[in-house]
């Protein structure tokens, strides 16, 4: 049974790309259960077209992961698959809250919904035994169809209770050689990176209306801190690694369980290889300690959620659960430990004025971030924004991918907002934060700077004309 799991190549983003990591845990799921004819295509890297390799290879089953900005990407390659006679599966963020949308492509014959692992082992284990349609009803978080086009939808699969029994992901399956670096401090991309990137929780109990979590969920899991030291020396001492990233959706809710990763890695001498959080940390988690075990523990970079400078935004819009002098008191404690500083900031959100995303810009230059990064808020389905932005306002994007949250166009019109106002304070926040002159020295002092001149010249470009 030759299974071929798949990633749409992801051009809406920038060019730094990392693995990825779910489907490296379904195919280590899928090695732990026996299956070991697996292999794994990330469009972002390869050079050959999933046409090509799919003619070239014959693959029983091709199954697909995708987020909400590639869905129509992963409808495509579901085409693909099809035409090359694949039975296909489409799972991820977003067929997990819109399954029938994803069902409705004649391509497409099974969606799975939420955590992966244990229900594609089900699955293929199904397929390999030649089970009829209609004994797949059994397996929980699968959705399928009949011959009529009829949709069926099983039970949900409660969240996996115990991360420790999830068998490790398959690491060897990427090409690693072809991924960058993680770091965007350092503005240049590294060819030559083994950037891995870990999980060691999942979920998270917060509630911000603009985030969407629907594979992980709300329930906080942790894997216990031996766990995760053992897979962290594996990609260090086995593979090579050369940099590591947590890809936690809050990896510090636990401040204790976080220090003692920390110490685990001062004691094992992984902290060699240095790690960033890729997704952030929380700041009402954070104490001047854990700050200092980071640094001391490899940790290179901390991002932060800053979200707004709006106390009301912040509190009744953006639901965040933290407070000015928290985040305040994280920046001064993470910059005392000599860790690099990113924060991130959203900018028209329903109800923003020029006030209040003022206010926002004005402390992205108290906080001084080595990295600031601005967004233009995005409703992504299954998300609080979601359901404001549908019922009271109105969303501008005609297809998923113009969703893409790196997007510099206001994504929908809500009363009382001027989305072009938000576009416009959106640029000034740039401009105000990277073309200060203490900023333009820093920058022309960087080699990278010089190494990347077109590249810079283009974002200058990009941040003026509004
Ligand atoms: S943004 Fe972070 S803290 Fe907020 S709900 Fe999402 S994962 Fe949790």
């Amino acid at each position: 049974m030759k299974i071929l799991l798949v990633s749409p190549e992801a051009r809406l983003w920038n060019s730094r790309t990392h693995i990825h990591n779910g489907l490296g845990y379904l195919a280590g799921a899928l090695d732990a259960a026996g299956f070991r004819e697996i292999d794994i295509y990330d469009g972002a890297v390869e050079d050959e077209s999933l046409d090509a390799r799919l003619e070239r290879e014959h693959t029983d089953i091709v199954a697909i992961s995708a987020p909400t900005p590639l869905i129509e990407a992963a409808w495509n390659y579901a085409r693909i698959a099809k035409a090359h006679g694949a039975i296909t599966i489409v799972g991820g963020p977003h067929p997990t809250l819109m399954p029938d949308e994803t069902l409705q492509n004649e391509s497409v014959d099974f969606v799975v919904r939420g955590e992966g692992e244990e229900t594609i082992v089900e699955f293929v284990q199904a397929i390999q035994r030649g089970a009829a349609p209609d004994e797949l009803s059994g397996i929980k978080g699968l959705s399928w169809k009949k011959a009529d086009g009829k949709i069926f939808h099983n039970v949900a699969r409660p969240l996996a209770p115990d991360l420790d029994a999830i068998p490790m992901p398959a690491y060897a399956l990427f090409k690693i050689e072809r991924y960058t670096n993680l770091q965007p401090l350092t503005d240049g991309l590294d060819p030559h990176a083994r950037a891995y990137t870990i999980v060691t929780s999942r979920g998270c109990p917060y509630q911000c209306t603009y985030c969407s979590k629907p594979i992980t969920g709300d329930t906080w899991r942790a894997r216990s801190v031996e766990n995760v030291l053992r897979e962290w020396k594996m990609l260090v001492e086995d593979l090579g690694a050369t940099e590591i990233g947590i890809t936690d959706d809050i990896w510090n809710l636990n401040l204790k369980r976080a220090k003692e990763l920390c110490r685990g890695l001062i004691e094992l001498g992984l902290n060699r290889v240095p790690w960033v959080t890729i997704h952030g940390m929380k700041v009402n988690h954070t104490d001047a300690e854990l700050f200092r075990l980071m640094k001391q523990a490899g940790c290179k970079r901390v991002g932060f959620g800053v979200e707004s400078g709006d106390e009301e935004i912040l509190k009744r819009v953006v639901k965040k659960s933290q407070t000015f002098e928290q985040v305040r008191g994280a920046f001064r404690n993470a910059k005392a430990a000599g860790l690099q500083t990113m924060g991130f900031f959203i900018y028209g959100m329903p109800g923003e004025t020029a006030a209040t995303m003022d206010k926002t810009t004005q402390l992205a230059l108290e906080l001084d971030p080595d990295l600031a990064h601005f967004m233009i808020a995005a409703p992504y389905p299954g998300t609080a924004l979601w359901d404001t932005v549908s019922s009271q306002g109105k969303l501008y994007a005609q297809s998923w991918r113009e969703l893409a949250i790196q997007s510099d166009h206001a994504h929908f019109d809500f009363p009382g907002m001027d989305p072009q106002l938000v576009e416009q304070k959106w640029h000034e926040a740039y401009r105000r934060f990277y073309f200060r002159p203490k900023r333009l020295w820093k920058r022309f002092k960087s080699p990278d700077t010089w190494r990347n001149l077109p590249e810079r010249l283009q974002d200058a470009k990009r941040f003026f004309v509004t």
